[in-house]
């Protein structure tokens, strides 16, 4: 078991393909409330941890743990309910809705696998839809129900502050599909803020993103993180690391290479001969 400080500990995980080793027995564990980043370079297997803690990938061999709870090879939505969660990529049939629909797909404590596997769950359509937007929410949510219930409207209003929070609120009606990249990213996080997550994993939310919107989200970020949420930031980019985490964890072929704050991750010749020999 881990203690309650720690929601998140990955022991010995290993994940093979094939006869390709992405993660080679690796451990660690996040705190609670910090944002802890994972860096490493190109093929160090950030990104298959990532997915062997999402339940994207099931381990090879070695443990995930979260919140003391063994959740090793749980699926992507079964994690998601326990409170830990990923961004998600707006799937295709998700471009044709608006961006207010999309977050109504995501209520919290109940993500379906739709939001994994692109199958919209039976919400009914929102009130405030236009008949051409009622008429796709009902080709892609064939269940809907008719009446709107009070759970409804209280998600409509969460779904309405968190979009304000992400200051994309003027979006709330634009299609997922016609939004630029960042405003995507943004989208993203806001998605999964509905899911009322306890830790979120953010692999590369910044790729793509002009300086404006990287800022804004990274100020999101520790907004968030002050109000008790623990973040786990995959990403490529060491400065952005260095400069928003307080804890840094570097993998290498598979490993845990080494651990620490910015400026014993920087002056670490281990991890400098690492990043050089990519
Ligand atoms: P990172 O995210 O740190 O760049 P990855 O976890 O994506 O690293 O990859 C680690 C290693 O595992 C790489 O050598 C990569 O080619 C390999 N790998 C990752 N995913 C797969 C897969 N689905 N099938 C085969 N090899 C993979
Ligand atoms: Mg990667």
């Amino acid at each position: 078991t881990t203690p309650r400080g720690v929601p998140l500990r990955i022991q010995n995980l290993r994940k093979e393909f094939g006869g390709i080793t992405a993660v080679a027995d690796a451990s660690f564990q996040v705190e609670a409330g910090s944002l802890t980043g994972l860096i490493g370079p190109n093929g160090a297997g950030k990104s298959t941890t990532f997915n062997c803690i999402a339940g994207v990938h099931r381990p090879t061999s070695g443990k995930v743990f979260f919140q003391g709870e063994d959740i090793t090879g749980l699926r992507p939505e079964q994690v998601a309910n326990k409170g830990l969660v990923r961004t998600f990529q707006i799937a295709r049939e998700m471009e044709d809705m608006t961006v207010l629909e999309n977050m109504m797909l995501a209520p919290r404590g109940q993500v379906g696998e739709s939001l994994f596997n692109s199958v919209v769950p039976g919400i009914p359509a929102p009130r405030f839809l236009d008949d051409s937007q009622r008429q796709r929410w009902e080709r892609v949510v064939p269940q809907g129900r008719r009446a709107v219930t009070r759970q409804e409207e209280d998600l409509r209003e969460r779904a309405w502050e968190t979009l304000e929070f992400f200051e994309i609120d003027h979006l709330a009606g634009e299609y997922a599909g016609s939004l630029s990249g960042g405003q995507r990213k943004l989208l993203e996080m806001a998605r999964v803020l509905m899911t009322d997550p306890e830790m979120v994993l953010l692999d590369e939310p910044l790729a793509g993103v002009n300086p404006t919107l990287e800022k804004k989200l990274l100020k999101r970020v520790h907004d968030l993180r002050e109000e008790g949420l623990t973040f786990l930031l995959v990403e490529h980019d060491m400065d952005v690391i260095m400069n928003n985490c307080e804890h840094i964890i570097v993998m290498h072929q598979g490993t845990v290479l080494a651990e620490g704050e910015a400026d014993d991750i920087r002056n670490d010749d281990r991890v400098i001969d690492a990043y050089l020999g990519e």
